[in-house]
Parts: structure tokens; C-alpha cells; sequence
């Protein structure tokens, strides 16, 4: 095996080298500008004009709207959750039925107003029927489409919305319950699981409640940590 040592010195000498070179050919200034990263609402308007009748899945079967996302595309918070139910399938926009109330006021008790501060959207932008879980096929499908929004928005911290969603975006087959009560990272952003708003109104009592107010604090110091340097 090469001694990375060596491997080291041979990369700053070629630096050196070509650094030399230019100085030589009377270059006085190295610029670093790196280009202007594209405009995340522009991208996100063109993605989700592309989106529009989609036939890559067998939910276009069924689905009335693409429902791409919402919220602002600058946000440094993206909640995901599963895929959108009857009520966002009919007014094309995720979480705006009973769960999604909840969510607006479950973001709201860590100060994160749902709309100047997060985007929200879905593991799969059409309804399943019955709200069944989207199925392997179709997450396939559509995970090209969520990664193209993450790579537009470039959010500091992720909140995984539910098993579905923790587990697609983790890769494994824990349950929430495991899952939650600590950050991850998913490729270079944080990401912290939690309860689906729709579980928590199924289940009304203060134990499962407290977990999610203790992820939710956890997702606001992340947040706050990446995005202010504060603690
Ligand atoms: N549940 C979800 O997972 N997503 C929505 O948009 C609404 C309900």
C-alpha cells in the first residue's frame, strides 16, 4: 500500500508546481468565485411543472392531483411525510387534512411556522388508494422526484414524518419507536424521526405525545445549530 504521506507530498507539490507556473505566466490573483447556486424556488417550479401527469407509477391510476409540495423552498427544515391522503389529493398541497393540522401546530410549539420556515412534502406525491402504504415500485418510482427536491433545497435538517417515511429515507426496517429520539445523517443532512401526526391522533396519550415534543426540540437545536451556530 502507498504511504499516504508520499501521496500527500506528490499532491502539494503539483499544487506548488502549477501555482509556479502561473505565477511565471504573470498571474497575480487566484479567483475562487464559485458559481451562484440555482435559485430554489425556480428549480422546484420547473421540477413540479414536470411532475404534472406523471404515469411512472400505478397511483396516476387513481390520484386527482400531483401533490409535489409546499411550503417555502428556501427553508432549512424539510418535514417528509408518507403520501398524500384523500383530503391534500383533492386541494394539491401535503398535509392540510386533520393530521396536517396537527403537523402546523406541532412545528409551531418549536417557533417553526410551517410556511416561512419548512417545506413539506411526501416520500410519493400521489394518493394511494384507501391510504394503504405506498409499495416498493412506487417509492421507487418516486424517489428520484424527492431527491431532485432535497438537491434544490439543500435543508440543514430533515423531519421524518412516521415509520414509512423514517424508514425509506434510513434505509431500514426499525420501527419509529427505535428509531426516534436521536439525529441521523442522511447523506449531509440531519435528520431526525419522529411520529406521523396521524399516529399521534390515533393514539392521544401523553406518552407518545412527550416522545414527539422531545424529537421535535431535538430538530429545533439541530436546526438552530446549523443554521445560526448557536446551540
Ligand atoms: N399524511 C402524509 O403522510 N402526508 C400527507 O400529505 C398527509 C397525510
Amino acid at each position: 500500500m502507498e504511504d499516504p504521506r508520499a501521496t500527500l507530498g506528490e499532491a502539494f507539490a503539483a499544487v506548488a508546481d502549477t501555482l509556479r507556473h502561473h505565477r511565471d505566466l504573470g498571474l497575480t490573483e487566484i479567483a475562487f468565485n464559485r458559481p451562484e447556486p440555482p435559485d430554489p424556488s425556480i428549480a422546484l417550479a420547473s421540477q413540479e411543472r414536470e411532475r404534472q401527469g406523471c404515469t411512472l407509477c400505478k397511483l396516476c391510476q387513481s390520484r386527482k392531483t400531483v401533490v409535489f409540495g409546499s411550503g417555502n423552498p428556501k427553508a432549512k427544515l424539510v418535514v417528509i411525510g408518507e403520501g398524500p391522503g384523500e383530503e391534500e389529493d383533492k386541494q394539491g398541497k401535503p398535509f392540510v387534512g386533520r393530521a396536517g393540522q396537527l403537523l402546523t401546530k406541532m412545528l409551531a410549539s418549536v417557533k417553526f411556522d410551517r410556511e416561512r420556515d419548512c417545506y413539506i412534502c411526501n416520500v410519493v406525491k400521489c394518493h394511494p388508494e384507501r391510504n394503504r402504504n405506498p409499495e416498493p415500485d412506487e417509492v421507487a418510482a418516486c424517489n428520484p422526484f424527492l431527491l431532485a427536491q432535497l438537491d434544490a433545497i439543500q435543508p440543514a435538517v430533515i423531519l421524518a414524518l412516521g415509520n414509512f417515511a423514517a424508514q425509506t429515507m434510513l434505509g431500514t426496517k426499525e420501527g419509529i419507536t427505535r428509531l426516534r429520539g436521536r439525529a441521523y445523517l442522511y447523506r449531509d443532512i440531519v435528520l431526525v424521526p419522529t411520529f406521523h401526526p396521524a399516529f399521534l391522533l390515533r393514539n392521544p396519550g401523553d406518552q407518545y405525545k412527550r416522545m414527539a415534543w422531545d424529537d421535535l426540540k431535538l430538530a429545533r437545536r439541530e436546526w438552530e445549530r446549523l443554521t445560526t451556530g448557536i446551540s
